[in-house]
């Protein structure tokens, strides 16, 4: 029978239930167990895809075209997880489904609620994932914070599964923070108590605490919240902060978390092996060797608006042994004239993607600007499109070139819709999303950062490279490096006279990993090392 963890969180929000639940996984994975995880979000979007970034931060896409939350991204870079469109529950998607079936019948009838209509749903969803995958263990994240009321048909779904299972079936962690009163000097265990406390009102009880902390806890302090909050005192380990996120399996490894798991779930595997993930980390933290790259963006004051490429950064770092020093650069800021002073000493400079045309003026002065310079440059969907944009009118000169996303009737459109994308109505879910394959021509840089020919990357796109163009463009010494040859679109862009310019329609970050590090990101740390000397 499948086996559940469902991570729940207390207290306040940002705890870092995502990276606590794929730690969880990379080390049942080091114990030998195929893990699948799941992100349920309270909210009431079918999925983030329609949301602003300001709302949301960055939108993940998964090789089957889901459009879904970042944490998804935290377990694909921790873990080899099962992942697919899946692993995010919304309350929107179960609402639609449970309205769905009571338009067509199905419910015979019957009034439809809550509980049990919106809970089966929401169990049948978890056990589908558990069931139709060779998975041992099921990690279930809930998202939003242990009181909110948008959460509670999730939590009374979990409760129910865990009481329909049995007890070595399923288990509760919960992440919960012990805030540190500088004048007391000690930390504070109510908010925990608290918070276990409304859990244990809806009928959970946690199995494990992890408490976050920025000061290690006392042995009197964990006997409280043992006592206090029904836990034994092996269960309740400390989160202290730590400086990369990485480090956090490891961390749970020196609390038992893995042992602990396996003993509640009675599962018997042979101690794991961290070794790599350790080696991995000792490259992170000892790199001595720094690069600046300049991302050019327009949500920079976000830390999660680009999550996945900041992460695929320090990656590219690790395969260097080098430290990214990511300088966040407003795109309209670059509009104002200021690009000699804010990119100054940049060592590469990337352009991530985006919708919409404010701070589109800005990214092609950020090209421009990293093409007359000859500083590595890697632009990534929006960041390919304004590459091309700007190669267009400053290179080819074709003054008025343009995407129809922001000049409808431009009348040079570089950048357009395909047919099919011009029917859509409906804004959720009609991108050309997910993996789709690519050629690479063999005599460029995207060959040699990848060293094969057919790869297959990841996409969130509506508007493409309009190949009417190309001749005059490879007249003028662009390279048309990857295409997908079943659709004819353009991939991968690049410059005959430059070291290292890249720009691709896909978004290469989402399949980084630490340790499995993205070819792309790679090769741009190097060329960015190598600018520097
Ligand atoms: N707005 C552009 C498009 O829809 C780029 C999308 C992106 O960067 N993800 O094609």
């Amino acid at each position: 029978m499948e086996k559940f963890i469902f991570v729940t969180g207390g207290v306040v929000s940002s705890l870092g239930k995502g990276i606590a639940s794929a730690s969880i996984g990379k080390l049942l994975e080091s114990r030998g167990l195929r893990t699948a995880i799941i992100k349920c979000d309270p909210y009431i979007n079918v999925d983030p895809g329609t949301m602003n970034p300001f709302q949301h931060g960055e939108v993940y896409v998964t090789d089957d075209g889901a459009e879904a939350d970042l944490d998804l991204g935290h377990y694909e870079r921790f873990t080899d997880a099962f992942i697919n469109k899946d692993s995010n529950i919304t309350t929107g998607k179960i609402y639609y489904e449970v309205i769905t079936k009571e338009r067509r019948g199905d419910y015979l009838g019957k009034t439809v609620q809550i509980i049990p209509h919106v809970t089966d749903e929401i169990k049948r969803r978890l056990r589908k994932v558990a069931q139709e995958r060779v998975v041992d263990v099921t990690i279930v994240e809930i998202g939003g914070t242990i009181g909110d009321i948008e959460s509670m048909p999730f939590l009374e779904a979990i409760r129910q599964l865990r009481w329909e299972l049995g007890e070595q079936y399923a288990l509760n962690v919960h992440v919960t923070l012990l805030p540190y009163i500088k004048s007391a000097g000690e930390h504070k265990t109510k908010p925990t108590q608290h918070s276990v406390g409304r859990l244990r009102e809806i009928g959970i009880a946690p199995d494990i605490l992890l408490c976050r902390t920025e000061k290690h806890i006392t042995k009197e302090q964990r006997d409280k919240i043992s006592l206090f909050c029904n836990v034994d005192r092996e269960s309740v380990v400390e989160a202290i902060d730590v400086k990369h996120i990485y480090e956090v399996p490891l961390l749970f490894k020196k609390g038992g978390v893995d042992d602990l798991v396996l003993k509640k779930l009675n599962i018997k595997r042979e101690d794991g092996d961290l070794r790599e993930w350790r080696n991995m980390l000792n490259r992170l933290k000892k790199s001595q060797k720094e690069v600046k790259i300049c991302v050019v963006g327009k949500y920079i004051a976000l830390p999660d608006a680009y999550k996945s490429i900041y992460e695929a950064l320090v990656h590219g770092g690790i395969a260097n042994s080098a430290k990214v020093n990511i300088v966040k650069v407003e795109s309209e800021d670059l509009e104002k004239g200021k690009s000699d002073r804010l990119l100054k000493g940049a060592h590469g400079i990337l352009i991530p993607g985006g919708f919409g045309d404010r701070g589109i003026e800005g990214k092609i002065k950020a090209v421009q600007y990293a093409r007359q310079k000859k500083i590595p440059f890697l632009g990534i969907c929006l960041g390919m499109q304004v590459a091309t944009i700007e190669f267009a009118r400053n290179v080819c000169r074709l003054k008025d070139a343009n995407s129809t996303e922001f000049i409808k009737n431009t009348k040079n459109p570089i950048i357009s819709l395909l047919e099919e994308q011009e029917k859509i109505v409906n804004l959720g879910g009609s991108m050309r999303l997910g993996a789709y394959p690519c050629h690479l021509q063999k005599r460029s840089l995207s060959y040699k950062a990848y060293k094969k020919e057919d790869i297959s990357e990841r996409h969130r796109h509506r508007y493409e490279f309009n190949n009417k163009y190309k001749k005059i463009f490879e007249k003028n010494g662009m390279i048309f490096s990857g295409v997908n040859n079943d659709q004819d679109l353009v991939e991968i862009v690049e410059l005959k006279t430059h070291p290292w310019f890249v720009a691709c329609q896909f978004h290469p970050e989402f399949k980084s990993k630490p340790d499995k590090v993205h070819p792309l990101f790679k090769s741009f740390i190097a060329a960015a090392l190598e600018q520097k000397s």
